[in-house]
């Protein structure tokens, strides 16, 4: 026995085994994290969802030239998650003031929503190549008042 009782750290959320079938792509913002927990677990009724959280989410499966690896890597790691944890569903997540877009692929702020929701197009018809019956949908959030966040679906 230890008496350190920073040693473990027991979990008091119960595990289930069961899979999902589900993943979101979404931006590692960690201040949207609770958001997308809530979208994907009350709205979409998705526990457990799979999580691939990357910067910028779609816009890694968007094709840009500028992070073409980044996006080889996200398209692969759905990939795994398709044919290994037999995916049905995938949700593509974007969130206002990105800042992947105006960092990395340095898209203006006046041009930052049309270029995120271009990209979301894009990556949903990707994401449709790795199985004929995925099902895909995408959502903007959005920052509408002080410290809230509403999501839109994104017409594709
Ligand atoms: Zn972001």
């Amino acid at each position: 026995m230890s008496d350190n009782e920073n040693a473990f750290y027991e979990s008091s959320v119960g595990f289930d085994s069961n899979r999902i079938r589900a993943a979101a792509v979404y931006c590692s913002d960690g201040r949207f994290g609770e958001q997308f927990d809530d979208l994907l677990h009350n709205k979409l009724q998705l526990p457990r969802y799979d999580r691939l959280a990357v910067p910028g989410g779609a816009a890694c499966l968007a094709g840009h030239f500028a992070t073409y690896r980044e996006d080889e890597g996200v398209f692969e790691q759905l990939r795994f998650l398709v044919n290994v944890h037999g995916l049905e569903q995938v949700v593509l997540i974007a969130h206002d003031g990105c800042a992947f877009y105006s960092e990395r692929l340095h898209i203006s702020p006046l041009q930052l929503e049309t270029q995120q929701r271009d990209d979301m197009r894009k990556a949903v018809r990707r994401v449709r190549t790795l199985s004929s019956s995925l099902e895909v949908r995408s959502f903007f959030a959005r920052k509408y008042r002080k410290g809230m966040i509403r999501f839109e679906t994104v017409d594709l």
